[in-house]
């Protein structure tokens, strides 16, 4: 029982770290929580405030400290349960208050941005060329100027127009009124939907469908709030499902979140929303200023808004009565985040919506191992479409083995096999696209002749490539030196993988002279709107093969894709992390599951040095259920999460010994709590996988226990420790729970 608590006075301040300390009275000591609002005296006034957090040390001197009124009755603001969403987040991930605040209350911007005007072309394009060529006739110069300049770009900023273009505002009025161009100003700019043509619905869900909605909606409609797991295969329908939860739910008065990866924003997606729901829905994206997100949050406090779809972030719109929490994709691991607290998404959704009495829905084609195991323990319910819309198959599989076209004396990266069939294509005038494994490329050594892997004798977790040719086991610190040639065949065709996009861009360009080739990557991604528009390109059969990273494999329906090749499909397998296999199933399905989405069924070619591997084979099988078992045999043997759970703790320090002392410090205090509780595992310190980040020293410490509250326990404990013996002064430690990426 906590005997003080700290309180913040008003959250709209922006001074979320600006907290006071008042007493508990007794009569509140058992009732108190974070969260709730209370009255207190404040100067000579009575103001209310907002608990933040409970705490038995006194920051002040005893007698300045005042004691809590009351608490207010009845107080359900939304600013409370974020508040008690925030403590429970520091709790479970770690970092101070003020860190957890910060994430989960868009903090209110300074000074409100200067509303923005923009000038759009109202006229199709040949209207407008009609209409240029009026103005030219007349010599109207100014006039011309504009609508030259809008038929290329057809939105300008009006400061480009007025001084870059010099072309007067009452021209542009002038313009506006005859119905030939729009002004917007930024807070219409604001909905990234509203300017957007809305298409009646219609669409009649199918038996399948109906039956995930009507278990979901029993439930909630007695008042039943769970966390649902569908898993769909890729085409089942599962977004139209979603939607249908949403129009339920929101016919009630109530609200519903939808967590989106970022990169699946689309405009795709987003205007299925649209064209369901209207004004009623906002977008959130990381493009948003903090001002304009802060808006947001309060268009969907005052109730202006019923839904919202976005990124992790979205998660914490303040809608008052929350009834449905979605979140897409749920595997991804972009739903973890990688700043202090270290949250993931769908943890910390299922805590909100127990707060709130809402439902949550996770949804895959692949889900995550700790959501399947979840689901397979009666935490979570499971439901199923298990096939496409509309009879479509599923696309049919093969493996190639590269180690046989090395024999074959092909040295080419795209095998015999999968050349044909993407001749086939070409003269069919059916579209390609080509996924290039490039996730964890970093470091790992393997044999091109046998596709043997150096690994780490006590971790079976591949070792990394190190400058000085050493190679590195990231977990326990193991090292050994380069080989010249493969331990296992001899061959001398033993070193990391390289082959960039561009790369293989050019020799597919080469292969194939005639072929329209694109290319996806971070390269040609880094322009702003560049990623829509090679996918609407391709989308518009502007090319035959499509050439990219793990980019490609989300969100666009591509009809005319009837290949798939898998170039490099074990590269993901190898990387020093646990979730590799996982991470490899969950790509080469999601990849082989772009294919065959119209009439024409698909086909996919999955190439890889091992074939036998039990990710490859069951992604080409498309059988979840056999991956699940192995993994999960794989996962209890090693007690990996999510069997087992664990903490990763990262110590920083600008001095590699201080690093390296805060770490064997911090080692021992668990050391010594482990063998009071039992049950731990302890291994390392060791370099973190990137030992040097921006001039700070790493080393990390993974503990392994089988509760995850005992984690926390062994959190709390630490800093405790790091506190009282002032270590946060040299070293900075960070929490990651059950982390996405190790190291
Ligand atoms: P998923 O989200 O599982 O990949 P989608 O909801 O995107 O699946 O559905 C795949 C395609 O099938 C979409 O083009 C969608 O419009 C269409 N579709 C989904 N449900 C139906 C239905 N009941 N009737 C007709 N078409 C549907
Ligand atoms: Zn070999
Ligand atoms: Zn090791």
């Amino acid at each position: 029982m906590a005997e003080f608590a700290n309180i913040i006075v008003d959250i709209s301040l922006e001074k979320l770290d600006r907290t006071f300390q008042y007493r508990i009275p007794e009569r509140l000591q058992d009732v108190l929580a974070p969260g709730m609002q209370v009255r207190i005296p404040f100067g000579s006034r009575g103001v209310t405030g907002y608990v933040i957090e409970l705490t038995d040390t006194a920051e002040f001197d005893l007698s300045r400290i005042r004691e809590i009124k009351s608490i207010v009755p009845n107080s359900v603001a939304i600013e409370g349960q974020m508040i008690a969403l925030a403590a429970w987040m520091r709790k479970n991930y770690g970092g101070t208050m003020n860190h957890a605040l910060k994430t989960v209350l868009p903090v209110k911007a300074k000074r409100r941005a200067v509303e923005q005007k923009t000038v759009r072309l109202a006229l199709s394009d040949v209207e407008a060329k009609n209409q240029l060529g009026e103005y030219q006739r007349k010599h109207n110069v100014a006039r011309a100027r504009l609508l030259e300049a809008l038929l290329l770009e057809r939105e300008l900023e009006w400061h480009v127009v007025t001084h870059k273009l010099n072309v007067s505002g009452s021209v542009v009025k002038a313009l506006e009124e005859a119905g030939i161009v729009q002004t917007l100003s930024k807070r219409s700019y604001r909905n990234p939907v509203a300017h957007l043509e809305k298409k009646e619905y219609r669409l009649t869900l199918n038996d399948a469908q109906r039956q995930v909605v009507d278990t979901v909606m029993a439930d909630y409609d007695r008042q039943i709030y769970r966390t649902y797991l569908l898993k769909g295969v890729t085409g089942s329908g599962k977004t139209e499902v979603y939607m249908e939860l949403i129009a339920r739910v929101i016919a009630q008065g109530r609200q519903a979140i939808v967590l989106i990866p970022e990169i699946a924003l689309t405009y795709q997606t987003v205007m299925r929303f649209y064209n369901r729901f209207g004004e009623k829905v906002s977008i959130i994206n990381s493009k948003l200023s903090a001002g304009e997100k802060f808006d947001q949050f309060e268009r969907a406090k005052a109730g202006g808004l019923s839904v919202v779809i976005g990124p992790r972030s979205a998660l914490f719109v303040p809608f008052p009565n929350l009834g449905l929490i979605i979140i897409d994709e749920e595997h991804e691991t972009s739903y973890k985040s990688e700043n202090t607290p270290r949250y993931h998404a769908r943890e910390t959704a299922v805590e909100r919506a127990r707060m709130a009495h809402a439902s949550v829905v996770l949804g895959s084609a692949t889900p995550s191992m700790e959501a399947s195991y979840r689901a397979k323990a009666g935490e979570y319910r499971l439901l199923t479409l298990d096939k496409r819309v509309g009879e479509r198959q599923l696309p049919v599989c093969e493996v190639v083995d590269l180690r046989d076209e090395m024999r074959a004396g092909n040295r080419s990266i795209i095998s015999r096999r999968l050349a044909t069939l993407m001749e086939e294509r070409l003269l069919k005038g059916q579209q390609t696209m080509l996924f290039i494994n490039r996730r964890g490329i970093a470091g790992f050594v393997s044999c091109r002749a046998c596709g043997h892997v150096i690994k780490c004798p006590h971790c079976d977790v591949s070792l990394s490539q190190h400058a000085g040719g050493r190679m590195m086991c990231h977990y326990c610190g193991y090292e050994e030196p380069e080989h010249a040639v493969c331990p296992s065949c001899g061959s001398r065709y033993i070193g990391g993988f390289r082959a960039g996009t561009e790369k293989i861009e050019m020799m597919v360009k080469s292969r194939f002279p005639s072929a329209r080739v694109l290319r996806m990557d971070v390269d040609t991604t880094r322009k702003k709107d560049s990623y829509e528009e090679i996918l609407s390109a391709f989308a518009n059969q502007e090319a035959d093969i499509l050439v990219g990273t793990q980019m490609i494999v989300k969100g666009h329906d591509f009809p005319h894709v009837t290949l798939v090749g898998i170039l490099a499909a074990d590269m993901s397998l190898h990387v020093s992390d646990y979730h590799a296999a996982e991470r490899t199933f969950q790509l080469l399905t999601q990849a082989a599951g772009r294919a065959g989405r119209g009439q024409e069924p698909g086909e996919v070619v999955i190439q890889t040095y091992d074939p036998k591997h039990y990710s490859i084979v069951t992604a080409c099988g498309q059988d979840y259920e056999a991956f699940y078992q192995q993994e999960i045999a794989y996962r209890k043997m090693m007690s990996y999460p999510p069997v087992w759970n664990m903490l990763v703790i990262c110590c920083a320090a600008s001095k590699e010994q201080t690093a390296a002392d805060g770490a064997l410090q911090l080692a021992d205090v668990v050391r010594a709590f482990g063998e009071a509780a039992g049950g731990l595992y302890l291994i390392g310190p060791a370099d973190a996988s990137i030992a040097k980040i921006k001039d700070l020293y790493r080393k990390v410490i993974y503990i392994k226990h089988e509760k995850y509250q005992i984690l926390v326990m062994i959190k709390d404990k630490l800093e405790q420790y790091i506190r009282a013996h002032g270590l946060f002064e040299t070293i900075t430690v960070q929490f990651d729970f059950n982390p996405m990426n190790i190291g």
